[in-house]
């Protein structure tokens, strides 16, 4: 029997195989062009699958009996046009499955093949009765029906305007009185509050950026506090006006409620943040309706990249530097670069802001590709922190601060202000050690020392997880001799909290603030107090704090000589960002950096030159090792539970790479820097090449025949290109 040409569907599936998988059309349904983009519902072995639609075909003769697709999911196409094309792109790039990347690029509901989801706004009106019973009503049902006397009110409206509305609805829905009702979702606009009188810098940055014309990438080199969320809100309000969807990407610990309620004050249009916060529903509402266009700015973290946006206009990414951006697992794709890619298939303007600009943008920025746009003033009155050096050779140290740290913090106390004491170590103590035997606390599954928690009565491991009680004797001797050994977060408030206990003493890192929230009402509580706030990295943005005149850093010299390449770029920016935390308008800051190593050349280069004098040494050392920005990079990394495996197969695959490529630089396998994780002995063969293109070409060559490695059966094994953490 005959068969039609283009008869079956070829599909994505999120398998970890770099190929499409052909069906026939489900019953009755003749396919078409318009299917490609759509999900569709597939058996595949014993289970059931949703993929993608990457095309339709005719079948190959030689291939055994194809099974049909069970159902289409979408009348419309999900992916088309621009997100399409440039998730293909990802896929090349990473050379990864389509069908992961794809998966990759939906919200959790919608991969599962829930539909998309409605996005009407709903909105409050009283009913007739409602109306007659007005006057009669009291308490909070009452200060409701004040408000819906005058019409129908929007939700996101009744947030902004009556805290505990929704219990106030719900009585009133239970008598009768008022109903709720579905409305198109655009219909709500508070009325835009106008920002500060922009300084000359802004406005030539702003001049700039409405002035191109398509894509076009410029980096915002701003210092904290100079300006750069202005810049953004003026353009983003211009692309409004244009009739355009602007996407903001921000790091995960920036998205904070202060953040979002600016936004939304400012631009005077419903804001939708996209973040990890949000469940699976919220998430695939945020998407279906900036696919229909109906969310016209979206702010979200890294995955907020994949937003459909079918009236791009423009796209910012702020704190480009930050390491959130890139995902370290399943598609280890870097939110910026490709949003720099969408930005270029779009024709729109790509907005990248940081006071710390990360060593691969400045490059760019420098070679003339960026435009580069600088805010070197702090905005307002604001002036910039004064920075001192402490050196603490030979001080008595309590806690690991200096009597003269002290002594500054009493004095900031004293004089009304907040202060911050950064340290980046979370838990009670870093090891626990047996002081008769020596005997120290390992991870199980871990090459690492495990950390000590709640106030020295737990273990835990910050690599796998792994937690358990503190024994009562050392394991191995038998004494009761067993210590927490150096300085945590946990331990620092305490004693903190015990030497400063007239002023409230607030820990903010992974463990204490679990959720943002958390986070928020504590920093809400303290106000503008004097007061003490001791944290990880956490604290180096994120919640605005306005009354903070000191910031006091301790605990940094073991991060000045750390083997991995771009620790002096992380640690550099890191110091820059909580440093810019210091004074805002009317008070001056003061920053403190406590070292065992003032002569060190990062420090004395970032404290006499500032950020840019730092990547001018930095670039010159990248060049002369051949590391990014000047070389490109490729990590294979491979585990399982034995050591032999993945050094075996990753040497195969050095032999293939070796084959297609003779001029491919392959350094290793070797054993990854931790090579036990999580029970899992870790390798890894990392590649340069002399550019791009020659590394892409010589992967795409070898990984059919590295996919295909008899030793790449018994482990797990994944590719990243542009690795950020080479271990
Ligand atoms: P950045 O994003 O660079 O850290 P922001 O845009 O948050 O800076 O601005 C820092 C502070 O300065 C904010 O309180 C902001 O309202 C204020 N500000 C920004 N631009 C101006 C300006 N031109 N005049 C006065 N204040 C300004
Ligand atoms: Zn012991
Ligand atoms: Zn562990």
């Amino acid at each position: 029997m005959p068969v039609a040409a283009e008869s079956i569907l070829r599909v994505a599936l999120p398998l970890p195989l770099p190929r499409l998988f052909d069906y026939y059309a489900p019953e009755g349904h003749a396919p078409m062009p318009d299917d490609v983009g759509s999900r569709v519902r597939v058996p595949f072995g014993n289970r059931e699958l949703v993929g993608l639609v990457a095309a339709i075909g005719a079948p190959d003769p030689d291939a055994p009996a194809l099974r049909a697709a069970l159902s289409l999911l979408d009348a419309t196409p999900l992916f088309h046009g621009e997100l399409r094309d440039s998730l293909h792109w990802l896929a090349r790039y990473t050379h990864a499955p389509l069908g992961e990347v794809f998966a990759t690029a939906l919200p959790a509901a919608l991969r599962r093949g829930e539909p998309l989801p409605d996005t009407h706004a709903w909105a409050w009106v009283l009913t007739e009765a409602g109306v007659t019973a007005h006057s009669r009503l009291r308490g909070r049902p009452r200060r409701l029906a004040d408000l819906l006397l005058e019409g129908a009110l929007d939700e996101s409206r009744l947030d902004d305007q009556f805290e505990d509305w929704r219990s106030a609805a719900r009585a009133l829905l239970k008598r009768g009185l008022a109903e709720r009702m579905a409305i198109p979702a655009t219909q709500y606009a508070p009325t835009p509050q106008p920002g500060p009188t922009l300084n000359a810098e802004q406005r030539v940055a702003i001049d700039t950026i409405q002035a191109t014309d398509g894509f076009a990438a410029l980096l915002l080199d701003g210092v904290t506090g100079s300006g750069k969320t202005e810049v953004y809100l003026h353009a983003i309000a211009d692309c409004l006006a244009r009739g355009k969807q602007a996407l903001v990407l921000v790091p995960e610990i920036g998205l904070t409620p202060q953040t979002l309620t600016r936004f939304r004050a400012r631009l005077g249009v419903p804001v939708h943040a996209l973040h990890s916060g949000l469940n699976d529903g919220e998430r695939a509402r945020v998407w279906a309706a900036a696919w229909r266009g109906e969310a016209r700015v979206i702010v979200g973290t890294r995955s907020a990249v994949f937003t459909p946006l079918p009236d791009a206009g423009l796209i910012v990414i702020d704190e480009e530097h930050d390491g959130s951006y890139k995902q370290q697992d399943g598609i280890r794709y870097h939110a910026r670069d490709f949003a720099l890619v969408r930005g270029k298939a779009l024709g729109v303007p790509v907005l990248l802001g940081s006071a710390t600009p990360s060593l691969e943008t400045l490059h760019n920025a420098r070679g003339g590709r960026y435009a580069h746009l600088r805010l070197t003033q702090r905005a307002g009155d604001a002036r910039p922190p004064s920075v001192r050096v402490l050196d603490v050779r030979k001080r008595p140290l309590q806690a690991g601060l200096s009597p003269e740290l002290l002594t500054a913090i009493r004095a900031a106390l004293d004089a009304g202000g907040q202060v911050l004491v950064f340290k980046n170590r979370r838990g009670y103590a870093p090891v626990l050690l047996c002081h008769d035997c020596g005997w120290s606390a390992q991870c199980k599954r871990c090459d690492a020392p495990m950390t000590v928690h709640a106030g020295g009565r737990r273990l835990q491991c910050h690599h796998c997880g792994a937690r358990q009680a503190v024994p009562d004797a050392c394991p191995d001797c038998g004494g009761l001799a067993l210590q927490p050994q150096g300085i945590g977060t946990e331990r620092l408030e305490e004693w903190l909290a015990e030497t400063f206990a007239d002023v409230p003493v607030l820990r903010v890192d992974r463990g204490s603030t679990r959720r943002r929230d958390a986070l928020e009402t504590l920093l809400t509580e303290l106000g503008t107090r004097p007061g003490i706030l001791v944290g990880t990295q956490m604290l180096a943005k994120g919640h605005d704090l306005p009354n903070l005149t000191l910031v006091a850093v301790v605990g940094i010299d073991e991060g000045l000589f750390s083997a991995d390449f771009r620790s002096g770029e992380k640690l550099a920016q890191l110091l820059i960002q909580v440093a810019g935390r210091a004074g805002r308008a009317d008070k001056r800051g003061e920053v403190l950096l406590q070292t065992h190593h003032p002569e060190h050349p990062l420090l004395l280069t970032l404290i006499n030159g500032g950020y840019h004098a730092y990547a001018d040494s930095e670039f010159t050392q990248r060049e002369a090792a051949n590391f990014p920005p000047f070389a490109p990079l490729a990590l294979l990394r491979a585990e399982a539970q034995h050591a032999e495996p993945p050094l075996a197969f990753l040497q195969a695959a050095k032999a293939v790479l070796r084959d297609v490529d003779t001029q491919l630089e392959l350094q290793g396998p070797l054993p990854a820097p931790m090579p036990r994780r999580a029970g899992y002995q870790r390798a890894q063969l990392l590649l340069s090449a002399g550019d791009r293109r020659s590394l892409h070409a010589a992967l795409d060559a070898a990984l059919p025949a590295i996919y295909a490695l008899p030793e790449a059966r018994k482990l797990r094994w994944s590719l990243d290109i542009d690795p950020v953490d080479l271990y």
